[in-house]
């Protein structure tokens, strides 16, 4: 039973589900595949009409849906309702973008007349992370199901109940069968649909061991993927930088959903004019946060997602700790039932630490103080990630100039890195490839076909 829906608040089972059998496994992608010969037909109008139903019905049901996350894996639930409405917003935008998104694009080639044209290539297997259980679903079904692919996902096993209610509001949008399923399976049944010739691309978002994994199996096949893996963002204070507004933003960009977004500032590099009243305010800042039940809008601080997590999370700070990290604050799980962790930061992690070059993801801030903006750039870079990273400087042309040189997906100048429906998403190096989001998200599965036209005699 991999399947498990477990509420981080107190660790009790609320559901669990059985995996389906390669019977059932097989008769979905092939009604994917059926479903994708008519869907492929379809006006953008008539798409549109179905995506933004979606949408809609989202909007309309946030406060269930909301709920069903907040209880599967602990976001409280202002960031919750939050995740709901902007993930009813991406469905809206490709709805209405798509068609301008995928017009033919006019060449101008010495002879003739030369277009590009955009067509949907099949069905797209999915396979997504459970720390924005719908906003990650939104984010391939707007723009794949509006450029006329078809979606099978595979959802992480600790969110069934988001990824059952996503799948639902398909069926409720009026969508033909087969154009949206959900797929509870193993690791194994997804490894044979990343093989199946029915499948003509991949999509994952997750770790970056997930993704060496699938990219693996899609390359093998030729098959077409994108991978938006993990990040250890920098979030570069300059000494210039206004300290009030920037530890806001330090404070949300490592805290949000309870530190476990791919994208959250996970590294401080702090000039050293400013770095202790930075640290000392950050602090406070942190420690002024009050863990609870994340359903409780007064909540501050909400569990970790899984007790397996936090125990993780726990090892990897004091296996930091054993190779000469400092704590500054936190480094243990609070006292209280859940899988709560105190706020926690390290700090004299030198490059030969592990901690140095890994991931945290939960409420962990590695500190680092530098000496000037060009030992904060080689800092930001001295990384295996590259997915984003922010600047804070009151200097705009300084900011604009740093963002630059640090070598990830997307900076943020004077704030965190989040994301919006008409941007772009996605990084470099071991944070993976392809971009999600924007005008490039529905780029990513289309073939662009070349026509050209030319009235001439062959050369003889
Ligand atoms: P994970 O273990 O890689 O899981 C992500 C998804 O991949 C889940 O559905 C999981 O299924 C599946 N999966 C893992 N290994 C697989 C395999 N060998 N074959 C088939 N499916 C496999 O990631 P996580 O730890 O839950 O999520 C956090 C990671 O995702 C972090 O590194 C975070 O930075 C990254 N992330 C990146 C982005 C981005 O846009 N760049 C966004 C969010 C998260 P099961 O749950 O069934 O194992």
């Amino acid at each position: 039973m991999s399947y498990q829906s477990v509420n981080p608040n107190d660790g009790k089972t609320l559901k669990t589900f059985d995996e389906i059998s390669d019977k059932q496994l097989e008769k979905a992608i092939a009604t994917a595949a059926a479903c994708f010969e008519t869907w492929r037909h379809k006006s953008y109008a008539e798409r549109a009409a179905i995506v933004a139903k979606a949408g809609a019905l989202m909007e309309a049901q946030a406060d269930a849906l909301s709920r069903t996350m907040t209880l599967e894996m602990g976001k409280r639930t202002g960031e919750a309702h939050g995740e709901v409405a902007f993930s009813a917003r991406i469905l809206a935008y490709y709805a209405k973008n798509a068609e301008r998104f995928l017009a033919p694009q006019k060449l101008h080639p010495t002879h003739g007349e030369a277009h590009m044209e955009s067509s949907p290539i099949g069905v797209i297997f999915c396979v997504e992370p459970w720390n924005f259980p719908y906003y990650q679903l939104a984010r391939i079904a707007g723009p794949h199901l509006m450029a006329g692919n078809v979606l099978m996902v595979k959802h992480a096993g600790i969110v069934p109940q988001c990824a059952i209610a996503f799948e639902k509001l398909w069926i409720e949008a009026g969508a033909p069968v087969g154009l949206y399923t959900n797929l509870l399976i193993s690791h194994e049944q997804s490894d044979r649909v990343v093989a199946d010739p029915r499948i003509k691309g991949v999509a994952l978002t997750g770790s970056v061991a997930a993704g060496k994994s699938i990219a693996a199996r899609a390359g093998k096949s030729l098959k077409v993927s994108s991978m938006e893996l993990g990040g250890s963002d920098a979030f570069i204070v300059l000494d210039d930088a206004d300290l009030e507004p920037t530890v806001k933003w330090a404070v949300w960009g490592r805290m949000y959903n309870a530190g476990q977004t791919c994208c959250a500032a996970k590294r401080f590099i702090v000039s050293e004019k400013v770095a202790d009243k930075f640290l000392e305010k950050f602090q406070a800042a942190l420690g002024a946060l009050k863990a609870g039940d994340p359903l409780d809008e007064k909540t501050t601080l909400g569990p970790l997602s899984t007790e397996s997590a936090l125990v993780d999370l726990l090892k990897q700070v004091d296996g930091a700790v054993a190779h000469g990290a400092r704590l500054v604050m936190g480094g243990k799980r609070i006292d209280r039932p859940g899988s709560f962790m105190q706020p926690t930061i390290l700090t004299d992690i030198k490059p030969g630490n592990p901690a140095f070059r890994q991931e945290f993801f939960g409420p962990v801030a590695l500190f680092f103080r530098v000496k000037d903006e060009e030992e904060a750039i080689a800092l930001a870079n001295d990384s295996d990630f590259g997915l984003g990273g922010s600047v804070f400087t009151k200097d705009l042309a300084r900011g604009k100039r740093v963002a630059s040189r640090v070598e990830t997906g997307m900076m943020f100048i004077n704030n965190i890195d989040w994301s919006d429906a008409e941007l772009p998403f996605g990084g470099i190096k071991d944070s993976g490839y392809g971009r999600e989001l924007g005008d490039m998200g529905i780029q990513q599965f289309v073939n662009k076909k070349l026509v050209r036209t030319v009235s001439m005699a062959a050369p003889a």
